[in-house]
């Protein structure tokens, strides 16, 4: 019989009840999980078993159902069964709650006294599984095979396997993954070179959102020792030229906060419908194509998913309204890194784009989600991942690192995670160390920081420290010159200056000045998608329609929200483009993954009812 006390962990602690999983680990506690999963592209569905490995605690008295309750969403359940030693197992009860649109439906399985493990036989829904995306051939670069991957930040993870879907839920797992001959499947796990039926093992407890599988058309290339790169074969040796210097980038991190606990890190090419700039899914960084320029000038993104291997995969926010816990310390972090590998320049002028990011991002949001500690019951804990946990967050620390020095606060944080390293915490817990192990070793610099209107109150404090850049000045200058009539020199402009000169242009330009922006930049024909997603922007904005057919073009392959949102945003403002906008959907949406599918669907939705 298993029955002891429950663990000292982040979720027994007041305040990290978390409101998005029905799972009950104070009771009865997954801790691993065995797959064993078919991928059946002509169902679009993945079929299988999960058997959990839990620990059950003691029942109150008055409690006298023994149970294990999972998190579910759109999934088959075919039979659920107990057994006390692995080996041989009896059919249980269990009993599906009410689904809910947001959370999906509580699986309820009854359990023995002596039950220490839970198989569960099921499938996934082939119209509803939010973190599949299923893509046809004509959707990938080789256009021949099918591709299957998974998303399962925040909440979808239970869309693909039943599970305490909670991200205080910590487990080891394995799986087997049987697919069709000659596609290859890796997962967020070290992976296999060969054998397409493959067994993964994560003997690291990580969340469940971090655990992701893809399929596909899949080759590898090394890019260093420990570091590489997993793509369809035509993309694979420009990705692999874009992410040279992430070796470089592993080193870096690890001078700065502690070693790399995850053996490999490789970064997985996904077709451009993936709907975010990369997911640190842990040895396998999912990444969007859209950040391959081919000058290295996106690669920050490298460094903010190989930043989540401490910030986020080894320590991790307990519940999601501690988001900022996984993304204001990444960023900071990725700053950090990118300072190392490509100089204070360029850094500089990343985080004055992130700066603007957020300015633009506090005027938007309602002064309840502008708080870094988010309140997100009854919601979706989409709604809490804008630009405030991770700008707002960043900005916390580099006030802290003004105030107390850089040396004292790299100590600090390797520290930090070294001493929750594979834990989930809480803005409380993570707050109050920060107090007993930085603040008390400077009382009156702990004095200047205003935490508490940092963390649980909306807008900026007073002190917040404004980022500054050398070369943005330059391009200020430039951009007063060319609204002068002057010509200006770009010649040796990076992306970086780019964005600053575009968003530092007037909101509204006339078609004549369009038309010369265009002719003399060629910006319509930007092969950089940072570039280009801004200039289509000021093109939707202005109703340039000489920039229609690329924007048709890029709303009709890229995927990825942070472009593609703003776009019909802007199209949704008057009645021409709303017409313009709704066309463009109706034949962009199958090529979304469900993620974006549901944020473009809600825009549309809200521009409906305020008609
Ligand atoms: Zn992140």
């Amino acid at each position: 019989m298993t029955s002891c006390k429950p663990p000292k962990a982040a979720h027994n602690e007041p305040g990290a009840h978390d409101v998005h999983s029905y799972g009950n680990p104070d009771r009865a506690r997954v801790k691993h999980i065995g797959l064993d999963l078919e991928v059946i592209f002509d169902q679009r569905t993945v079929k299988g078993t999960a058997v959990l490995t839990i620990d059950q605690f003691a029942l109150p008295a008055k409690q006298a159902k023994r149970e294990i309750v999972l998190d579910t969403r759109a999934l088959q359940i075919d039979k659920t069964e107990v057994s006390p030693d692995g080996l041989k197992y009896t059919e249980g009860r269990f009993d599906m709650g009410k689904s809910d649109p947001i959370l999906g439906a509580p699986l309820h399985i009854d359990l023995a006294p002596d039950t220490k493990f839970v198989r569960v036989s099921y499938s996934t829904s082939p119209s509803a599984a939010a973190a599949l995306q299923w893509l046809a051939p004509e959707q990938t670069a080789g256009k021949e095979h099918a591709f299957l991957y998974t998303q399962g930040e925040a909440i979808l993870t239970r869309s693909w396997i039943p599970l305490q879907d909670s991200p205080a839920v910590r487990v080891t797992w394995d799986a087997h993954v049987k697919t069709a001959p000659g596609l290859k499947a890796v997962m967020s796990a070290p992976n296999c070179l060969d054998a397409n039926d493959c067994h993964f093992v994560m003997d690291h407890p990580v969340p469940s959102y971090l655990i992701a599988l893809a399929v596909g058309d899949l080759q590898f290339q090394a890019t260093g020792p420990r570091t590489g790169v997993w793509a369809e074969p035509s993309v694979l040796a420009g990705a692999a030229a874009e992410f040279s210097d992430t070796e470089k980038m592993v080193e870096a991190a690890e001078k700065l906060y502690g070693p790399y606990r995850w053996g490999r890190y490789d970064l997985l090419v996904l077709p451009p419908s993936f709907p975010f700039g990369g997911m640190e899914n842990p040895c396998l960084t999912f990444a969007t194509p859209t950040v391959i320029a081919g000058d290295k000038s996106l690669v920050s993104l490298v460094a903010h998913e190989l930043a989540h291997s401490w910030s986020g995969n080894l320590v991790t926010n307990a519940t999601w309204s501690d988001f900022w816990l996984n993304e204001g310390y990444t960023v900071y972090f990725e700053r950090r890194i990118l300072e190392q590998i490509y100089g204070k320049k360029r850094t500089d002028m990343e985080a004055v784009l992130g700066y603007q990011d957020l300015q633009d991002e506090l005027k938007s949001q309602p002064a309840k989600d502008q708080i870094l500690n988010v309140n997100l019951d009854g919601r979706d804990p989409d709604d809490g991942m804008t630009d405030i946990p991770y700008e707002k967050g960043a900005l916390f620390l580099l006030e802290i690192e003004q105030k107390f020095g850089r040396a004292k606060l790299d100590l600090y944080l390797k520290d930090y995670f070294d001493r929750f390293a594979f834990r989930s915490i809480t803005t409380k817990e993570s707050l109050e160390y920060m107090r007993q192990h930085l603040f008390a070793q400077d009382p009156d610099a702990a004095l200047k920081i205003p935490v508490n209107a940092w963390v649980y109150q909306p807008g900026l404090p007073a002190t917040a420290p404004k980022p500054e850049s050398e070369a943005f000045q330059a391009v200020d200058t430039a951009i007063a010159a060319w609204m002068k009539g002057q010509t200006i020199d770009t010649a040796q402009w990076s992306t970086q200056e780019w964005m600053h000169f575009l968003r530092g242009l007037p909101e509204h330009l006339d078609a004549a000045h369009m038309k010369k922006l265009d002719a003399k930049f060629h910006l319509t024909a930007s092969k950089n998608n940072e570039i280009l997603a801004q200039w289509l922007l000021m093109a939707v904005r202005n109703r340039y329609a000489a920039a229609n057919a690329r924007l048709d073009g890029f709303l009709t392959t890229v995927g990825r929200r942070k472009y593609v949102k703003p776009l019909y945003a802007a199209m949704l403002t008057d009645a021409t483009g709303a017409k313009h906008a709704v066309a463009i959907y109706a034949r962009a949406r199958p090529l979304y993954h469900p993620i974006t599918q549901t944020s473009i669907d809600a825009l549309l939705a809200s521009r409906a009812e305020a008609k």
